[in-house]
């Protein structure tokens, strides 16, 4: 299969080394759980218990709040301690039920299983949307409106992106090795809902042992699946599909407008527990790495678990812990506090030494050019994040700050450290902003 290369992008040592080895490990359960109403892009859920209420594992407490959102679940059984704001990962406090484990993890009743063969195209999508299945790679976008394309946009191909190019985390490259036949089971169920008939697996070729284990398993079903060259973000949606159909999303467009639909090797694993044993989304693979941890590890974690405890589980912290990175170092968002809980979104937890940190202090821009060369979405990073930072932010839109996928390509290239991609952020939430006013 012909390959096309997408413009831009960087190399960044991958440091996957630490984990890519380390089978998935169980986190115990801890003494309470924190699930956010709002682990989604769209509208936050809104939640149906109060505190006293016993809840059961998988059962609804938060309601999906309009067509763009999704129920959140229990993520064991327990008592409700609390239904309040706590600190998300968003950084802000937001709505969440707190719940108090009573060990026993008892499932909710009438989390029936079916057979996918025997179920129509709605009913799958209804088994998605029900279980609160979101694009697990970190982007949280609800899975069953992807999965609802209008008439006018059929779909011919399905992709699965098994690239995973962040550095450091290796939760889908275990996932792939470890759990190869049920991603596989979500692909032909994703494929049937969507009526696609061509199905390609991307994996980067740094994960050989996966692209094995997954061409094994995909060939009696006449999926594809393609080793791609290491470069970050070659697991980016619109470069993905750059690489593997050689076509671009035009801007402003979505994967569906080209007749494309994208989906997560570990959105597929649980879409297979969603609509063949009818279990909704409350755990997830993560990956808890960095040069402060003691023992990184690929964990199956609860959602709702602090991240504290799921550093605990990996031996803890180590030296001074000079930052903390929820997902990975290009992409993720950096927290202030372990005291937050990890949501559907969270596809690791980074610990970095205050002397990784330190060499990384910001200076003047020296016009080098570098993060206009190296920008995916060509654009220019250095002029759009300079006309954010003084608020001409119509400036900031009319050189295409909305093109911007936040990959981080630039501020990595930056010899002078500018926070780049943060003030390109910003003025893409004003611009959103903006348009929601008029
Ligand atoms: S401007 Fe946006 S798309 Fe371009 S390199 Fe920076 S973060 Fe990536
Ligand atoms: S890479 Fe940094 S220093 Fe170079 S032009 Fe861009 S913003 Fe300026």
């Amino acid at each position: 299969m012909k390959l096309t290369v997408f413009s831009g992008g960087v190399h960044p040592s991958d440091n996957k080394e630490w984990s890519a080895h380390k089978p998935i490990e169980v986190c115990p359960l801890p003494e309470e759980l924190v699930i956010p109403l709002s682990q989604h892009i769209g509208a936050p859920a809104k939640s149906c218990v109060a505190p006293g209420d016993r809840v059961l594992r998988g059962q609804v407490v938060g309601e999906a709040h309009g067509f763009v959102s999704v129920p959140v679940h229990a993520s064991t059984s327990g008592e409700v301690v609390a239904v309040e704001p706590r600190l998300h990962p968003f950084g802000s406090f937001l709505p969440a039920v707190v719940i108090r484990p009573d060990g026993e993890d008892a499932w909710a009743p009438g989390l029936s299983a079916a057979d996918p063969d025997a179920l129509s195209r709605s009913e799958i999508v209804d088994r998605i949307r029900s279980a609160g299945i979101v694009g697990m790679g970190g982007a949280t976008f609800p899975t069953h409106v992807k999965l609802s394309p209008p008439e006018e946009k059929p779909i011919n191909t399905l992709i699965i992106n098994g690239v995973e190019c962040e550095p450091y985390l290796t939760a889908d490259h275990r996932l792939m090795l470890e759990e190869t036949d049920k991603i596989v089971d979500g692909i032909r169920i994703v494929q049937k809902a969507l009526g696609a008939e061509r199905v390609i697996v991307g994996i980067e070729v740094n994960k050989p042992d996966a692209v094995v284990a997954m061409a094994e398993a995909c060939r009696p079903h006449g999926i594809e699946v393609v080793g791609l060259p290491v470069m970050y973000p070659q697991g980016a949606e619109k470069q993905l599909i750059v690489s593997l159909v050689g076509k671009e999303v035009p801007s402003g467009g979505l994967p569906m407008d080209i007749g494309v639909v994208v989906q997560n090797v570990g959105t597929c694993a649980a879409i297979s527990d969603a609509v063949r044993l009818g279990r909704p989304l409350i755990e997830r693979i993560a990956t808890v790495t960095g040069d402060a941890v003691a023992e990184p590890k690929n964990l199956r974690v609860r959602i709702g678990t602090s991240l504290a405890h799921m550093v605990a589980f990996a031996g803890g912290s180590k030296g001074e812990v000079g930052k903390v990175i929820m997902g990975g170092p290009m992409m993720g968002a950096a927290q202030l506090s372990l005291d937050v809980p990890a949501t559907r979104g969270t596809s690791g937890v980074l610990l970095f030494s205050e002397r990784l940190v330190a060499s990384q202090q910001e200076g003047p821009c020296i016009r080098c050019g570098r993060c206009v060369h190296v920008c995916p979405s060509r654009i220019l990073p250095t002029s759009i994040s300079s006309y954010a930072r003084i608020d001409l932010m119509d400036e900031a839109e009319g050189l295409g700050a909305m093109d911007c996928i936040e990959c981080g390509c630039c501020a990595y290239s930056c010899p002078a450290r500018i926070p780049l991609v943060q003030a390109i952020r910003y003025a893409k939430g004003a611009i959103l902003a903006k348009r929601r006013k008029l």
